[in-house]
């Protein structure tokens, strides 16, 4: 358990962070992160979702100032009528300015954009020192954050440069790839498409292993939208139709019901469809409309395995999708997406090359040996999993997975020498 503090005012974190006790405090956003890295046992959590104000906005460039607890729900509901979007969007809106530069996240245009710290023109930053800095991509600093974990300091407010758009929907190209190598060779033209993500069938075998569904859009122009739609482009009001019950049995999903519903969506999706319009919702945040969705792995909860892999070591990417086929591992939703190039984040998660996300059922049988098994093939060829994703890495595997840890630990120690920040992901990991 820990203590959640609402956070208010500058001062009042101040006196948090300066009044910490010895299992110190942390940064919370929407919480959406996968395994512990929002969670601080036995310690105290700022809850930072009141401070979500709107500070400033320059209607020539599309850069704003935000408090760092605003969501990216609220940045898509107040300015994509106005015509603009956020730079880079995760699979949900639900998440926070803070959260989205504490796990430096990435989106279907990882490839083109890199990740959302990558637009943030600047950030102010609560040390552990009780000190509020203003820092640019030109501090090192700045970069420790990206991806930091909540564990450089508590980001109060940020200037993020937004991206014009002309309608709120995407004009969508769809493509079913049989196998594995037919998805690698459509992929290789991804540069030429600003959003790129690919649905894989983790359960298919032989011939089939990898066999998917590609997707990949732009953000349409008003005058390809359909009449109706073309009065008012830019409308956009989401609604969460649907909310999953509770007290569904843990073994629903298992790989007979998972293997039905691999079958059906493959085969629902089109050979090939090209320019369909599809809203904001259905092409970035499917899950969005679907209220607990997590209910549906039942008890047992989920977990999410997500790992990247530079660029010529596809064969470890065919290794895991076919042990995860072989183990029977249920999975409705993995992906495989290609990143552009890391950035200079110590802890930042994408580098160059292919990343795949699955979410399993946390109750499979013989789930952690399994990955752990991965783990190895994934670090072998230089790759890492994923923090913001994690709750069963080593110390030893995540030093190994990102060799800038050391001097990433140098940077907070110098802004946060008592280690006032602290986080289970943190113990955990020994960072
Ligand atoms: C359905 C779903 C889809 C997702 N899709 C993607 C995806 O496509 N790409 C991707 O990259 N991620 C994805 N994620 C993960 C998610 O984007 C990240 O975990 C993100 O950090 C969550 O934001 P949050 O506001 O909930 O942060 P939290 O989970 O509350 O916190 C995440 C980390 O950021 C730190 N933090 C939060 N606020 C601050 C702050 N103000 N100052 C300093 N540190 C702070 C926390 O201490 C913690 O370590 C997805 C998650 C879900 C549930």
């Amino acid at each position: 358990m820990a203590k959640v503090v609402p956070a208010s005012s500058d001062e009042q974190l101040v006196e948090a962070v300066q009044s910490a006790g010895t299992r110190g405090v942390l940064a919370r956003g929407l919480g959406r992160s996968y395994g512990d890295a929002a969670q601080n046992a036995g310690g105290v959590v700022l809850d930072l979702l009141g401070r979500d104000r709107v500070l400033a906005v320059d209607e020539a460039t599309g850069v704003i100032e935000v408090e760092a607890g605003i969501s990216l729900d609220r940045l898509m509901r107040d300015f994509v009528p106005q015509g603009w979007f956020v730079p880079v969007t995760p699979g949900t809106r639900a998440v926070t300015v803070g959260g989205a530069i504490g796990s430096d996240i990435h989106g279907k245009n990882h490839h083109r954009a890199g990740t959302w710290t990558q637009h943030v023109r600047s950030l102010d930053l609560l040390t552990g020192t009780g000190e509020i800095r203003t820092l640019t991509p030109d501090d090192e600093l700045f970069w420790a954050c990206a991806g930091g974990m909540g564990l450089t300091g508590v980001i109060l407010r940020a200037r993020v440069a937004l991206t014009p758009i002309e309608s709120a929907f995407c004009t969508v190209d769809t493509q079913r790839c049989a196998n594995l190598d037919g998805l690698l060779e459509a992929m290789a033209d991804d540069d030429d498409h600003e959003f790129s993500v690919a649905w894989v069938d983790c359960l298919a075998k032989g011939e089939a292993l990898g066999r998917s569904v590609l997707t990949r859009g732009r953000f349409a122009r008003r005058d390809e939208l359909p009449e109706k739609k073309q009065a008012d482009p830019l409308a956009f009001n989401p609604r969460t139709p649907f909310t999953a019950p509770r007290g569904i049995p843990t073994g629903l999903l298992n790989k007979y019901s998972v293997a039905a519903f691999n079958e059906a969506w493959f085969r629902k999706a089109p050979a090939r469809r090209d320019e369909e319009i599809q809203s904001i919702t259905t092409f970035f945040h499917p899950l969005d409309a679907v209220a607990d969705w997590n209910r549906i792995y039942g008890s047992g909860g989920l977990l999410q395995y997500q790992v990247v892999v530079p660029e010529g070591a596809e064969d470890v990417i065919r290794s895991c999708i076919d042990a995860f086929s072989h183990a029977g591992v249920a999975s409705f939703l993995a992906v495989l997406k290609r990143f552009g190039p890391a950035n200079r984040g110590h802890l930042s998660f994408p580098m160059g090359g292919w990343t795949l996300a699955l979410d399993v059922p946390a109750s499979v049988a013989g789930l952690a040996d399994l990955l752990d098994r991965l783990d190895e093939q994934v670090l072998a060829v230089g790759g890492r999993g994923y923090l913001a994703k994690d709750s069963r890495m080593t110390p030893e595997l995540v030093r190994a997975m990102y060799p800038a840890l050391p001097r990433w630990q140098e940077l907070r120690d110098e802004v946060d020498p008592n280690h006032v920040f602290q986080s289970d992901l943190a113990r955990r990991l020994k960072l």
